[in-house]
């Protein structure tokens, strides 16, 4: 490695935005130098854990079908926001999205049809053949080949960043801090999930009960180093994307099969034995993301779904086995849970459910009456042992907050001048688009837009 500054361009991060940054960095002939915090088997950060991409298509292609126009992409963005979006960041994410899949294919990415059980995603969503991790494979290949430099177990702990010019990075490598100076920097280092110590800031003690679903090596360390230097901050804080994940995954990186999809379909309760939220509001795919965040506010964290065997096999089946019993009583003591509780709140639920056609593909009819809360679809009695239950713990996909950046992915200093040669991608400016909520498959887009952009960018700043 050259400490001095023989590279154009520094790309800190090794997950999809960094590759899509730095070989569009090096396509555009600039000398590219790649600065990976994980040890070469962990690289890819959360990105290794993905298994689509959203883009919009006016027709069918290969493994997409049907359309999905702009328009309907963009309502869909503005639903989930909230309108809360930078609107020119959002409308290039979107009409990027288009040409995505050919780039992709062109440096080493494969499609396949979307999984069976995702089929709702085939329209709107091209799956990786053999997921993130092979996608990234291809990237660092595709990387290799073009000549760029990549260093593995080497953490920027600090960045010289004066008067919104960026001088050089302090990496730390085989124990010793060395600087390294560049032309441009491309920050590309995720969100700061992996950081405990900046989660219980914002959410206290309960954040010790979250579970990671991603890398440990997203620690916010390249965030905080920005906004040190003056970045403009955006997205609140306590925004993330967190789902329910099975209770007896691990701290870290237990990726998408610790995932538990059953909530629909039966009841969930808290710690206490009951129920705090409308299981049925509306498909599973849509709603899923809420859950996380609903554990996160109840007490201790922690929650259970329950459902009955006649569910069983109605959803893709979890990495850990339910936790079974032939009576009520015997599944209250299993979860040491209050016997009486939890029976009452299942015989005033089953009492609650009013009839009709089940049917787990549309919004059916099968809702709850005079029930708080109510479940408005998919509410059958619980009443067909054995009974069946996931612990349900909090699982944060990733954080929000980021910096702020312009269509050329330049990051914007606090007087909202753009830095000079700081160029950031991915999870780390992905606020600036998702001021709240979530649309699944772009967290990948807005890295390769913004990744393609940023590399190109942070390469033009040098070359021209
Ligand atoms: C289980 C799971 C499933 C997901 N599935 C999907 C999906 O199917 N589709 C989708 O669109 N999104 C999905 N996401 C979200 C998706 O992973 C992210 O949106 C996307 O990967 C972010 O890419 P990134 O390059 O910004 O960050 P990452 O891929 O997290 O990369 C950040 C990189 O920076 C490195 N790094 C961090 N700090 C430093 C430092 N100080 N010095 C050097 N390197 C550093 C890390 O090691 C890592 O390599 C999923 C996430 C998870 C956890």
């Amino acid at each position: 490695m050259k400490t001095d500054s023989q590279y154009d361009v520094l790309v800190v991060g090794g997950g999809n935005a960094a590759l899509c940054a730095a070989i569009s960095a090096r396509t555009a002939g600039a000398r590219v130098l790649v600065f990976e915090v994980a040890p070469r088997a962990f690289r890819g950060g959360n990105s290794r854990h993905t298994r689509n991409l959203r883009c919009m298509h006016e027709r069918p292609e290969d493994v997409l079908t049907g359309a999905y126009p702009f328009t309907e992409y963009w309502d869909d963005l503005i639903q989930v926001t909230g309108g809360d979006t930078n609107e020119t960041l959002a409308r290039i994410t979107l009409e990027e999205s288009a040409n995505c899949r050919e780039w992709m294919m062109r440096h080493g990415v494969r499609f396949q049809p979307a999984l069976g059980g995702t089929l709702h995603l085939s329209r709107t969503n091209a799956f990786f053949l053999g997921g993130g991790k092979a996608l990234l494979n291809a990237y660092y290949r595709t990387a290799e080949t073009l000549g760029v430099e990549i260093e593995y177990d080497a953490e920027v702990q600090a960045l010289d960043i004066r008067e919104g010019r960026f001088h050089s990075a302090t990496v730390r490598r085989n124990g010793e801090c060395m600087e390294v100076s560049a032309a441009s920097l491309v920050a590309a280092a995720g969100g700061f999930q992996g950081n405990l110590d900046w989660l219980r800031e914002i959410w206290g003690e309960a954040a010790d009960n979250f579970i990671i679903r991603g890398t440990p090596y997203d620690t916010g360390t390249i965030l905080r180093a920005l906004q040190g230097r003056g970045a403009e901050t955006v997205g609140d804080p306590a925004q993330c994307h967190a789902i329910a994940v099975d209770a007896r995954a691990p701290r870290f990186d237990g990726g998408i099969v610790t995932r538990v999809d059953s909530v629909s379909l039966g009841i969930v309760v808290n710690r206490e034995g009951v129920r705090f939220y409308d299981e049925g509001e509306d498909f599973w795919p849509k709603r899923y993301a809420i859950w996380g965040r609903l554990i996160a506010s109840q007490p201790g964290q922690i929650a259970y779904s329950i459902i009955d065997s006649k569910s069983m096999g109605l959803f893709l089946p979890p990495l850990y086995p339910p936790i079974e019993a032939g009576s009520l009583a015997e599944l209250a003591r299993e979860l040491s849970l209050d016997e009486a509780t939890l029976e009452r709140t299942i015989v005033e639920f089953n009492a609650a459910v009013r009839g009709g056609a089940f049917d787990h593909t549309v919004l059916d009819e099968c809702g709850t009456e005079g029930l708080r809360p109510a479940k408005s679809h998919w509410a059958r009695p619980l009443d067909r042992p054995p009974f069946l239950a996931y612990p349900l713990r909090p699982g944060i996909t990733f954080t929000y907050m980021g910096v702020a950046v312009n269509e050329r992915a330049q990051v914007l200093m606090e007087n909202k001048e753009p830095a000079d040669n700081v160029f950031a991608a991915g999870e780390i400016m992905a606020g600036n688009i998702l001021g709240k909520g979530y649309l699944a498959g772009i967290g990948m887009t807005i890295g390769t837009v913004f990744g393609r952009i940023a590399g190109r960018e942070a390469a033009c700043r040098v070359l021209s």
